[in-house]
């Protein structure tokens, strides 16, 4: 995942290491990066990063495209696009991806649920 500190503006490469962590600018140590314009350093909810699945739904038809792409491709090499309101997923091999399933997983595993969470946030700001 590509993060730009705040503060120096330096760009760097870091994946989460778990659903709690929090990452710092390699060059100034300042907590204050950013995922693309995603602002980090969100508090979970009481249940943590977990949302619905009409929430999981409505990240597909309205999160951030860009976002979505990449989240898709690196995290599961699904293809993800949108018209509209009208978003498509498959696999490689061109087949549909049951979305439950999907949902399920990135609920189920604590760094996907906080990405997903990240970009249900940011669709929340109306960015
Ligand atoms: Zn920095």
């Amino acid at each position: 995942m590509k993060f730009t500190c705040k503060k120096c503006k330096k760009d760097f490469d870091e994946d989460y290491k778990n659903l709690f962590d929090i990452l710092k600018c390699p060059n100034c140590k300042n907590k204050e990066v950013v995922l693309n314009s995603i602002k980090q350093g969100v508090h979970p909810p009481e249940a943590g990063f977990g949302i619905s699945y009409w929430e999981f739904e409505d990240v597909l038809e309205e999160g951030k495209v860009s976002y979505l792409k990449e989240f898709f491709e690196v995290e599961f090499d699904f293809h993800y696009s949108r018209i509209s309101e009208e978003f498509v997923l498959t696999e490689k091999s061109g087949n549909k991806v049951d979305f439950k399933e999907i949902y399920k997983k990135t609920q189920n595993d604590g760094k996907l649920q906080r990405m997903i969470y990240n970009i249900y946030y940011v669709l929340l700001q109306g960015d």
